[in-house]
């Protein structure tokens, strides 16, 4: 057995992430004991499965792991209304249906992504990034500070 876990390193140091962004081809046992959770909600609602994101679940606030959901599932969401996808997140629990809430523009946009509340934000992690509020997800994932 490892006792080094690239998955669990990978998710400390650049978020919530998909598992094709994982340096391990799978979430092992030994992973879920050290707090890697998946964030895979029942998306019937919009007829496929969506990209499941995996997060620890000690480190990770619901926002992060929407904002990387939403953003890994994009195409697949882009046309789904708002209170759809944030049934959607909130039937995992209650906390990632208000980070849905807040992190999607209000009903009535054709696009929960063409539309939101974009300001002028910097990167927490590193002093290299600022950019538009709606990319700082993205850059989270690129991250290297
Ligand atoms: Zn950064």
């Amino acid at each position: 057995m490892e006792r080094t876990q690239p998955n669990v390193e990978y998710l400390q140091e650049h978020g919530p992430a998909t598992l094709e962004e994982l340096p391990g081809s799978q979430i092992t046992t030994h992973n879920k004991m050290e707090g890697v959770t998946t964030f895979d909600p029942h998306t019937g609602a919009f007829g496929r499965q969506s990209t499941q994101v995996y997060y620890l679940f000690e480190d990770h606030d619901p926002a992060a792991v929407v904002a990387r959901w939403l953003k890994a599932n994009e195409s697949q969401l882009e046309d789904t209304p708002r209170r759809i996808i944030v049934r959607t997140a909130g039937s995992v629990s209650d906390e990632f249906g208000d980070a849905a809430r807040e992190l999607l523009p209000e009903e009535g946009e054709d696009s929960p992504f063409s539309h939101g509340e974009i300001t002028e934000t910097e990167c927490p992690r590193c002093e290299d990034w600022s950019g538009p509020s709606n990319r700082l997800a993205k850059h989270l994932t690129e991250c290297e500070g």
